[in-house]
């Protein structure tokens, strides 16, 4: 492969980086300390194109290509892990819509959604169900005009903040896997309550949800997709999203490294700075060449979806090494800081507690470990 920025890419990266860097990374540890989900900034990154950068303008994007994307995800989860994964979760709760929606549903919620008016939510896991969907236990059977939806969902992203999510729900007990569907629950539906908010250990202010169902009705016209082919249609958007996420592990990974060389070079031990000692500086090399790998490796991937071919496997390793690159990353950024690095007054703490969830949502390490192997093996 052979791979340069496009001037568009180069431009865009500047963009979103200065605006990131002004209004996201100041905000970051207020909002990980108030475990705050930032409601203000849905509508200012309506403003700068970044609710829908790489969907067709014509239904409402921004028409920016897939390696965009990672590019201004990368620099928006360096300014802010927590904004990467609102905006990763957005995107995951309108791509049912963007794959499989109906024009009148396009209309209705995606385009919305695509230009900042409306926020998204992705409504998969149960307490029962994470890794392994087929244990889903949320049901919706069709009654009248209506689908009528009974379960609870838990760990949804933005759940209590979205205009609409899309839920996926068993239609078919027998057999899970070919018989569950997708569909629109706008907020506000008689029936969906939000039982309560999670206190997580990072990504502080992307807050994750308890979302109970109880007799809960929607329009017929709300079942995104065909029935009974949710399963299929899952899978088809968190294979898309997973490069978001590997994007989202770099950023992070990027803005751990770059406070490590700061670091290095005002700190001083045995009257030089740190940076001098051979053994720091071989630390720096190691997380550096991490960070560019993982970089290639995830626009590698969007190079290929940009270009229509298969990307499942390529997004799996991605996602993998890059959530595991930013662990090393971050990991050597903090221990480069000394005992400073513990400490709350600098933000690689949470750096450090933000890295963690890259290697668990969206397919744990394990799974992506398990989606490469079954495409090798085939
Ligand atoms: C902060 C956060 C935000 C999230 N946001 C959303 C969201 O917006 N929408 C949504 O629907 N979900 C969301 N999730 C859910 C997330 O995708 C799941 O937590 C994740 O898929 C793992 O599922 P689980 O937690 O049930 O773990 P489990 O499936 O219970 O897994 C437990 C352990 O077993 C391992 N394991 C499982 N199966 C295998 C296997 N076959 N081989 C080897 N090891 C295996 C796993 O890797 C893991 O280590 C979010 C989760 C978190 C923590």
């Amino acid at each position: 492969m052979e791979f340069q920025y496009t001037d568009d890419q180069i431009a865009l990266r500047r963009t979103v980086r200065e605006w990131a860097q002004s209004y996201l990374a100041p905000k970051a540890a207020e909002i990980d300390e108030n475990n705050r989900f930032p409601e203000e900034t849905i509508k200012a990154l309506g403003e700068q194109d970044l609710m829908g950068l790489a969907y067709p303008e014509e239904l409402g994007g921004a028409g920016y290509d897939a390696i965009s994307e990672a590019i201004a995800m990368e620099e928006i989860s360096a300014a802010c892990a927590a904004t990467g994964s609102i905006i990763t979760g957005h995107y995951l709760g309108f791509d049912a819509l963007y794959l499989e929606g109906s024009p009148e549903q396009k209309e209705k919620w995606l385009r919305p959604a695509l230009e900042g008016e409306k926020y998204a939510a992705f409504c998969l896991t149960e307490p029962a169900g994470g890794t392994d969907m087929t244990s889903n236990k949320t049901v919706a059977v069709a009654d009248g005009d209506d689908y009528v939806i009974n379960g609870v969902k838990h760990f949804i992203t933005g759940g209590a903040h979205c205009d609409f999510l899309c839920c996926f729900a068993i239609t078919n007990k027998e057999d899970p896997k070919h018989g569950m569907s997708c569909f629109v629950v706008e907020k506000g539906t008689p029936g969906m309550e939000i039982a309560s908010e999670d206190n997580k250990m990072g990504i502080r202010g992307a807050r994750t949800a308890e979302i109970v169902f109880k007799d809960c009705r929607v329009p017929k016209e709300n079942l995104v997709g065909e029935l009974n082919h949710g399963y299929r249609l899952a899978l088809r958007v968190i294979d898309r999203g997973r490069i978001g996420i590997a994007a989202m592990a770099v950023g992070i990974a990027q803005a751990a490294l770059d406070m490590a060389i700061s670091y290095s070079k005002e700190r001083v031990v045995f009257k030089q700075p740190i940076c001098k000692f051979q053994g720091l500086q071989w630390m720096l090399a190691d997380a550096a060449t991490q960070v560019e790998a993982a970089r290639l490796m995830t626009y590698y991937a969007a190079d290929l979806k940009d270009h229509g071919k298969p990307f499942t496997k390529e997004a799996s390793m991605a996602k993998l090494f890059a959530a595991e690159a930013s662990h090393k990353v971050v990991d050597t950024a903090l221990q480069i800081h000394g005992g400073y690095g513990y400490m709350k007054e600098y933000p690689i703490e949470r750096l450090y507690r933000d890295q963690r969830i890259t290697e668990l949502f969206e397919g744990t390490s394990q799974v992506q470990r398990m989606v490469i192997a079954g495409q090798i093996l085939h």
